[in-house]
C-alpha cells in the first residue's frame, strides 16, 4: 500500500519510537574508529558482562558476577540456546498465551513441543494454578514467563510470582523469565527472576532493545547459573560466534549516568499511553497498561484478523490479538510508542473504520 503511495499509520510496531541515547551512539562510533572491528569472546566482552552483573545485582538484588552473564545478538537466540542445551526433541516448552509468538515458534522449529498456558480475560489475564496444572505434561522441561507482558501490558504481582515459582519447583521446570520490558513500568511490578532468586532455576532473559531503545543493535543477555551461561555461550560460539563488538562497547555507555534519559522516556510513554486510552473508540475497551508500549484492547468484533485487515485498508495497522494465541482473539494490540500526531491520526482512523463493517480490504 505504501509503495502505491497510500498513507498508513503504524500502530503494529513492536519497538520504542525513540532514538538510542546519543551517548551510546557516540561510544559505539568511537569504538569503531578505535578499531573494535574484530571477534570478541562468545559470552560477550568482559567489561560489558561486569557492568550487566553489577546492574542486575543492584536493581534486582540477586548477587551475580561475570560468569553468570552471556551476551548474545538478540534474546530469541538466548531462548534458542537454552532450548537446545537443556531439552531433547519431543520435550515440552510451556508458554503463556496470549504471549510473544516466537516462543512457540522456536520450540516447534527445534522439534520441541510448545504447550500453551492460557491466560484468560475472565481472570484479568493473570496466571492461575489451575491453568498451569492443565498445561503441564510428563515431558515439560521449560516454562517461559514474560512480565511486563507483550502484548498484555500487565506487570507481575507478588502472588503471580509465587504461583509460577511454586509450580516450577513442583514440576522441576527451568524458568526463563523474559523481562525485556522491565524498566518501562508505570506501576510497581515484580521481577520473577528476583522473586525466584536462584539463577540455576530461573534464567533472566533481558537486553537493551526496549529499555534503551536499541532494537537495531541486536544485543541481549542471559543471567543464569555459571553452567547455563557457559552452555548458552557454547551455542553462540558455534552459531553466531559473538555479539557485535562495537555494539557492545556502545552499550557499556548505558551504565554511565543515563537515569535521566530513562525517566524522560518513561514519562513520555506514560503520556502517550494516556493519550491512546483517551482516544480509544467506544467499540473498544482496554485496561490501562501497567508497563511497556502496547494497549491490548478488546473489540466489539470477535474476529481480530478480519478487523485488523479492515483497519489496514482504512490506513491504520495494528496487530490482531489472535496472533498472540487463541485467548487473544477478540483483541487488538495497539502500539502507543509513536509520534503523538501519528498516534492521534491512527486512533481517528481506528474509530472511523471500526464503525464501517462493510469496508473490506479490497475497497
Ligand atoms: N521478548 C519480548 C516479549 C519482545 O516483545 C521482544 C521484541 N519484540 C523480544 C523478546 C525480542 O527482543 P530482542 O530480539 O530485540 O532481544
Amino acid at each position: 500500500m505504501e509503495a502505491r503511495g497510500v498513507d498508513v499509520v503504524h500502530l503494529e510496531i513492536g519497538e520504542p519510537h525513540f532514538d538510542s541515547p546519543r551517548q551510546v551512539v557516540d561510544a559505539a562510533v568511537s569504538a569503531l574508529r578505535a578499531g573494535a572491528t574484530h571477534y570478541g569472546p562468545p559470552a560477550g566482552l568482559e567489561a560489558l558482562r561486569d557492568a550487566i552483573a553489577a546492574d542486575v545485582s543492584r536493581e534486582l538484588d540477586v548477587p551475580v558476577s561475570r560468569e553468570h552473564i552471556a551476551v548474545l545478538p538478540g534474546s530469541k537466540m538466548i531462548l534458542a540456546a537454552i532450548v537446545l542445551a537443556y531439552t531433547e526433541p519431543g520435550d515440552e516448552i510451556l508458554c503463556f498465551e496470549p504471549g510473544f509468538p516466537p516462543y512457540a515458534a522456536i520450540a516447534r522449529v527445534l522439534g520441541r513441543v510448545p504447550k500453551a498456558i492460557r491466560l484468560n480475560a475472565g481472570d484479568g489475564f493473570r496466571p492461575t494454578a489451575d491453568e498451569l496444572k492443565r498445561s503441564a505434561g510428563s515431558r515439560s522441561r521449560v516454562i517461559i514467563a514474560n512480565w511486563p507482558s507483550n502484548p498484555l501490558g500487565t506487570v507481575l504481582r507478588r502472588e503471580d510470582a509465587d504461583t509460577i515459582a511454586r509450580f516450577a519447583r513442583e514440576r522441576e521446570l527451568l524458568v526463563v523469565s523474559d523481562e525485556l520490558y522491565r524498566g518501562l513500568e508505570f506501576t510497581d511490578g515484580r521481577s520473577l527472576f528476583a522473586a525466584m532468586h536462584d539463577p540455576s532455576r530461573c534464567v533472566l532473559m533481558d537486553g537493551f532493545s526496549k529499555r534503551w531503545a536499541m532494537t537495531g543493535w541486536r544485543l541481549a543477555y542471559a543471567v543464569a547459573s555459571a553452567d547455563i551461561a557457559r552452555a548458552i555461550a557454547a551455542v553462540a560460539a558455534n552459531t553466531v560466534t559473538c555479539a557485535t563488538t562495537f555494539a557492545q562497547l556502545g552499550a557499556l555507555a548505558v551504565y554511565e549516568g543515563l537515569e535521566e534519559w530513562r525517566a524522560t522516556m518513561r514519562g513520555e510513554l506514560r503520556r502517550l499511553r494516556d493519550t491512546a486510552l483517551s482516544l480509544l473508540p467506544p467499540s473498544f475497551d482496554a485496561q490501562s497498561p501497567e508497563a511497556g508500549l502496547y494497549l491490548f484492547a478488546r473489540s466489539a468484533e470477535r474476529d481480530s484478523r478480519a478487523l485488523a485487515s479492515r483497519l489496514v485498508a482504512a490506513g491504520v495497522s495494528t496487530m490482531p490479538g489472535a496472533a498472540f494465541g487463541e485467548t487473544g482473539e477478540g483483541h487488538l494490540r495497539i502500539t502507543f510508542s509513536v509520534n503523538e500526531e501519528r498516534l492521534r491520526e491512527g486512533m481517528r482512523r481506528l474509530g472511523v473504520a471500526a464503525l464501517t463493517p462493510g469496508l473490506s480490504s479490497s475497497t
